[in-house]
């Protein structure tokens, strides 16, 4: 098998009916980059900051994110990183930072919350990315957005900075795009308008599941007890990709989901063309790109979704589809 996926490194992401899928990594540490070259993987579509400060045991200095940002760029070469600000808070604690006692951690003050809240801690990180990227294009995304106007404070924190070190002398990024994880559902009703403001979106469709249905994703009485891929789910994600793509904003899926085979399938029939996902899922998504017709899926997903909406789940008639193809 694993020769079999590795034997389909070098060839284009095409499905047979040719439309490119990009895929991508999702990454924490420096380590995780080697598999950029091993698996052909078209960039990082994910890097969660928060890994470096989950590991540390106290807060890493600007210059060690700095240190390490540049060490990331350095290995990912010319191929794009997207880089998320940290999403501390809710499953991902740091012990040596003192929070609030909360009765719901996921719902709580987390990730760009506390970064517009507290903005001295966004802020030295993102003055970490903007001088570690020196020159190169810069590609920034921030987690747990639930309006717009929070990504439009977040841009203007990123404005500010680079306006300080513009004034110091510091070379700007050649092009600093800014983008939003989808994954609180209140998203789904400021499409266009998100999608307006935003360079890129990016489904965590981890969380969005989580918020979505109701369902912690930590507790595993209740974490598998909705399918992503029954009609309401499908129809969350198929509203982001419709309405992405009619913007012209680039979107793509950096959740778990994207990296399952019958899953991903789900998501191209919607409209998604670019998934990140773990390294050793690359071989298996690949394999399933090239021998996928996009338009097929498309035309079979439509008619799913407009004959069933009770709840059901769609992946035995994907996996029949899958199988027929
Ligand atoms: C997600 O929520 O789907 C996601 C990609 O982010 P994380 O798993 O780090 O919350
Ligand atoms: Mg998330």
């Amino acid at each position: 098998r694993q020769e079999q996926y590795r034997a389909l490194r070098d060839l284009p992401s095409l499905t047979r009916d040719g439309v490119p899928i990009s895929l991508q990594l999702n990454a924490g540490l420096l380590v995780d980059l080697s598999h950029l070259q091993e698996t052909g993987a078209e960039g990082i579509g994910l890097f969660r900051t928060e890994l470096q400060f989950m590991v540390a045991e106290r807060m890493p200095a600007a210059a060690e994110q700095q240190v390490l940002y540049e060490a990331v760029f350095a290995a990912a070469g010319d191929l794009p990183v997207t880089v998320r600000t940290l999403d501390i808070g809710g499953d991902k604690v740091l012990p040596y930072m003192k929070a609030p006692e909360e009765e719901n951690p996921a719902l709580g003050w987390r990730a760009i919350r506390i970064g517009l809240d507290r903005p001295g801690l966004l802020r030295m990180q993102l003055r970490a990315l903007l001088k570690a990227a020196g020159g190169r294009p810069l590609r920034i995304m921030f987690p747990m957005v639930a309006t717009v106007d929070e990504f439009v404070r977040a841009k203007a924190i990123v404005e500010r900075e680079k306006a300080h070190l513009a004034r110091h002398g510091h070379p700007l990024p050649a092009e600093c795009r800014l983008g939003v994880m989808v994954e609180v559902p209140s998203l789904l009703f400021q499409m266009d308008e998100i999608a307006a403001a935003a360079d890129f979106l990016s489904v965590g469709s981890n969380d969005l599941m989580q918020f979505l249905f109701a369902v912690d994703r930590e507790n595993r009485q209740v974490a598998n007890r909705f399918d992503p891929l029954c009609a309401a789910a499908l129809r969350a994600f198929r509203i982001i990709a419709e309405r992405a793509n009619a913007a012209g904003t680039p979107v793509s899926v950096c959740g778990e989901i994207g990296g399952r085979p019958l899953e991903a399938m789900a998501l191209i029939g919607l409209g998604f063309r670019a998934l990140s996902m773990s390294p050793a899922a690359i071989g298996p998504v690949k394999a399933m790109v090239l021998s996928l017709d996009a338009g097929a899926i498309g035309a079979f997903l439509e008619a799913e979704l407009a004959r069933t909406g009770d709840g059901a789940s769609l992946r035995p008639a994907l996996a029949a589809f899958a199988e027929a193809h």
